[in-house]
């Protein structure tokens, strides 16, 4: 598509919601078009002095582009590593950052009188342009004229997306078990979920098209028009959706006139498949920037000719959550609306981090950030392999290729038995040949959506009248023993409906931020925990 002449966005205005259509551009907006002429004095604005601004200049220190190796670190060598850092001792690794108030090109630099001022809600020029070339690079829209514009990380995207597309009483499609805060977003408003089934591939095709094929609005409602999706390393069960799939939803998408929200964080946390310890090779050949890019499921967006995609990323998982720093990329006609929303909220993210973040991209070069991501994939994939791999450890896992798992039906899963022979589960009488717990090694992000099979407890322990389920009553007990991880049911797009049953448990186990060994910990007491629960 990318290569053919691309054609420009459709008209999608009849998705705007009622709020949005009612946005009204400022008065004071209108004086920029003269803002760019030679030698204007300027005595409109609000704007304090940049003279009064007490930061003179700005500077940070940053790793180089190439810090994290792309062949997975023993965690030895990951921890000597960062020792090094810290202690001073790897200088080389890092680069300084400096952004100095005045600059003598201040339209090309990037500098603080600029970044510290009122500026447009789309953000620093230099980052827009950026971030529009790695778009076009990475991305390879399938339409002529997107554009992009800044928010404050994926929340605030959505948060943003959600308020310009439904009026109070309407429903979007999001995946069955969802981000939980894309619905306490759109919760207080109401606006609710309406969950569509999952298969190893993420959103089913099918089971989307049974949804709007079924609708029946006398006694629904409106028929959703918005999808909400984390279509990679989908959160929480760490599904990822292929261009196949997604070429069949988009196209569903147009049939039914539906605008897709694509929410995608872990976008480069592709970590392909999970090969057990004992077979993986000892070396893997590393692969330029190019063929792992080419590697990568592709966005919405390369499917997305009439512009009914609004893409959010984030650099929330790969510079710094408190960034608050992210962007759309959507057609002209959405971005102008979500500029105006912007305008009567934060305005542009903060100077500060705007400024930062550009400064350093600009330093790395789109080739550098590209290897930067690649880096950081490989170490989020180290630590999914490290986590399974300790996992497999304190259980015996048998990979199979079932139909028992719902979503995950014909991919390989790991089903979880208790040990039957060595270390301390040999006392643990009475557990050995229970299958505890199932799950599908993710294919990207940071979670690892773990299935507990709670119709194989001993009767007496299922629920009884007034109890927790079982669910709440086990992940009680690993929290006691010291690791917090998520309870299923905060993922199901619909609480009261949940797509499971209650001897069908679920966690969300985040692999992504305790070092190494405090992982190998955390599986050692999630694997006692959960053996002994199941103990008659
Ligand atoms: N309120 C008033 C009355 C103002 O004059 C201004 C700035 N001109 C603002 C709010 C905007 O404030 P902020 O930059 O903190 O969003
Ligand atoms: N969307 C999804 C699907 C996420 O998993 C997360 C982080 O956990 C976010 C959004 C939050 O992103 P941000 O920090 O950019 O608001």
């Amino acid at each position: 598509m990318a290569s053919e002449k691309r054609q420009k966005a459709i008209d999608l205005s009849h998705h705007l919601s009622d709020v949005s259509r009612a946005r009204e551009t400022s008065p004071l907006k209108g004086l920029s078009k003269f803002l760019g002429k030679p030698g204007l004095i300027v005595l409109a604005g609000g704007m304090p002095s940049e003279a009064y601004f007490p930061f003179s200049g700005i500077s940070g220190d940053a790793l180089v582009a190439d810090s994290f190796a792309l062949k997975p670190m023993e965690q030895e060598s990951s921890l000597s590593w960062f020792w090094k850092l810290f202690s001073g001792a790897n200088k080389e690794k890092t680069h300084t950052i400096t952004i100095p108030k005045f600059v003598e090109h201040p339209a090309e630099e990037v500098n603080l009188a600029v970044a510290l001022q009122y500026g447009t809600a789309t953000g620093l020029p230099q980052l827009q342009k950026f971030m529009k070339d790695f778009v076009d690079k990475v991305y390879q829209p399938a339409y002529d004229d997107c554009t992009i514009m800044v928010h404050t990380g994926n929340t605030d995207g959505w948060s943003r997306c959600m308020q310009t597309l439904m009026n109070p009483g309407e429903k979007f499609l999001t995946e069955e078990w969802t981000y939980p805060s894309a619905l306490a977003s759109s919760k207080p408003y109401g606006i609710y979920p309406v969950p569509v089934a999952l298969d190893k591939d993420g959103m089913s095709s099918a089971a989307l098209r049974n949804v709007l094929a079924g609708w029946d609005a006398t006694t629904q409602g409106k028929r959703p028009h918005v999808m909400y999706t984390v279509p990679v390393g989908q959160n929480p069960v760490g599904s990822t959706m292929g261009a196949a799939r997604k070429k069949e939803i988009y196209e569903i998408c147009v049939e039914y006139d539906v605008v897709i929200v694509e929410d995608d964080p872990y976008f480069f946390l592709q970590e392909g498949e999970y090969v057990p310890k004992a077979s993986r090779p000892e070396s893997v050949d590393t692969v330029s920037e190019e063929s792992w890019l080419a590697g990568l499921a592709p966005s919405f967006l390369k499917f997305d000719y009439q512009g009914r995609v609004i893409r959010l990323d984030t650099f929330s998982k790969y510079i710094a959550p408190g960034s608050r720093l992210g962007w759309h990329t959507c057609n002209p006609m959405f971005a102008e609306r979500l500029e105006r929303q912007a305008e009567t909220s934060a305005q542009a993210p903060c100077g500060f981090g705007q400024s930062l973040v550009t400064k350093l991209l600009y330093h790395w070069k789109l080739e550098g950030y590209t290897r930067w991501l690649h880096g950081i994939a490989t170490q989020y994939t180290a630590r999914r392999d490290w986590f399974i791999d300790c996992l497999a450890e304190e259980l015996d896992l048998k990979a199979t290729t079932s139909t028992d798992v719902s979503f995950w039906k014909d991919c390989v899963v790991y089903d979880a038995y208790a040990k039957p022979s060595g270390g301390w589960m040999m006392s643990e009488k009475g557990s050995v040949g229970t299958k505890l717990l199932s799950f599908v090694p993710p294919s990207a992000g940071m979670f690892i959506w773990l299935k507990i099979h709670f119709d194989n407890l001993p009767a007496y322990k299922r629920q009884g009248e007034g109890e927790e389920s079982p669910e709440i009553q086990l992940w009680t007990k690993i929290a006691e023993a010291g690791v917090l991880i998520s309870p299923g049911w905060f993922f199901a797009a619909d609480v009261e409906n949940p797509p499971t049953d209650e001897l069908e448990g679920h966690f969300r186990i985040s692999f992504s931020n305790a070092d190494f060994a405090t992982l190998k910990k955390a599986a050692q007491i999630i694997a006692r925990e959960t053996n002994k629960f199941f103990k008659a």
